[in-house]
């Protein structure tokens, strides 16, 4: 099923949680909504799913207008992040439920149910556990039992608000894998929430990045990531270290350095923050005439396959200095053949740099 959402607006009371959201979610596709914590990912979720009604807009499913139609009518499977497992009644039970509570006339035979129960726990990978109860199941189990009741019903979309939210680290790890997978067998259109952007690089097709009630980019993880539309969504998809200057020919003029653009062109004279990320940066020697932002080391931590420089410099001119903060990643055998210490003053390169424009004030930030 396709699922549009068109210039949707919600408030609660004078603050608005949406402003203005339109998107088409692809059929089949799963997509996820990521977005800092109360960016309004949940609310556009409840929208979608019939459980919240927006002040202004459509929902659009299968391109009719189904604003007006209520949760049952819009036929969604959900999975929530607390898990709102039935505790007295067994897992097969569970995923029965939504076939059961049925009105007699749309209501399966008893055999049919148990098959496709059946099935279903044979999908989520959990047969074996059909007579417990949810307390004797792991969190990551309960979370799959969740899905399997979800799907009982035959959704035609599932939304899932951050499903693996509880979970500790690495079993969440498992069930990203594991929902991947399960939505490469059965195709049915989906939307997850996250504010964690690995989770939504590794899961989604798509991703929809929001902050402040607005969309701010739509595409495919690694679009989203190499050609993030503004600084935001640059600095919610990984680490970001930051120059603001003015360009000065083929250099960006940050503080008293200049900082070679690496090609990129640039109005002479126009300011930008250029953003980079911690792999991207190289770290060069200090010497008097030398290109590059001067910083200093603060720490060098050399563990895994990566070593993590931290370093300091001051950003700004004419008595507004700043400090700013610099991370550089490289490999632990490049950082043995640099000698670099902490203490050391170095000169911080970008080959690679991403430039939004940052003033006059309304422009793309
Ligand atoms: P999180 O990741 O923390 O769940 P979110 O992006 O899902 O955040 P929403 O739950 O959609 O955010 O909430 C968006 C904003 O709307 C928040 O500031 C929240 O406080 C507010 N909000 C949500 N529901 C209500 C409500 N029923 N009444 C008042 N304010 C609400």
């Amino acid at each position: 099923m396709s699922i549009a959402v068109k210039n949707i607006e919600k408030s609660f009371g004078s603050f608005r949680a949406l402003d203005n959201v339109s998107l088409e979610f692809p059929t089949g596709k799963l997509v996820a909504l990521l977005g800092p914590s109360g960016c309004g990912k949940t609310t556009l979720l409840r929208i979608i799913a019939g459980l919240e009604f927006a002040d202004g807009g459509q929902v659009m499913l299968d391109g009719e207008n189904a604003s007006d139609r209520n949760v049952r009518e819009r036929q969604v499977g959900f999975v929530f992040q607390h898990y709102a497992l039935f505790r007295h009644m067994t897992v097969f039970e569970n995923v029965a439920f939504g076939l059961r509570v049925r009105k007699r006339r749309d209501r399966r035979p008893e055999a049919d149910i148990r098959k496709r129960v059946n099935e279903l726990l044979e999908l989520v990978q959990l047969a074996w556990l059909r007579d417990h109860v949810p307390a004797q199941l792991s969190g990551g189990q309960r979370q799959r039992i969740a899905l399997a009741r979800a799907l009982a019903v035959d959704p035609r979309v599932l939304l899932l608000d951050e499903p693996f939210g509880a979970l500790d680290a690495k079993v969440r790890k498992e069930l990203r894998r594991w929902l991947r997978k399960l939505h490469e067998d059965l195709h049915i259109s989906s939307i997850f929430v996250t504010h964690d952007q690995e989770e939504a690089m590794e899961v989604a097709d798509e991703i929809v990045v929001m902050n402040q009630g607005r969309v701010e980019q739509i595409g495919k993880p690694a679009d989203v990531y190499d050609r993030p539309a503004t600084p935001f969504v640059y600095g919610f998809l990984g680490a970001a270290n930051v120059f603001e200057g003015q360009v000065e020919g083929s250099d960006l003029r940050v503080g008293e350095d200049l900082l070679p653009l690496g090609g990129k062109e640039a109005p002479d004279g126009a300011t930008f923050k250029a953003f980079s990320r911690p792999h991207e940066i190289e770290i060069e020697p200090d010497s008097r005439d030398s290109l590059g932002v001067k910083a200093r080391i603060n720490r060098i931590l050399n563990v895994g396959g990566m070593a993590r420089v931290e370093l300091s410099g001051t950003q700004g001119r004419n008595g507004s200095t700043a400090t700013h903060l610099y991370e550089v990643e490289l490999p632990r055998e490049q950082l043995g053949t640099m000698s670099l210490e902490e203490g050391q003053i170095v000169r911080l390169h970008a080959p690679r740099l991403a430039l939004f424009p940052s003033a006059p004030p309304g422009t793309v930030q």
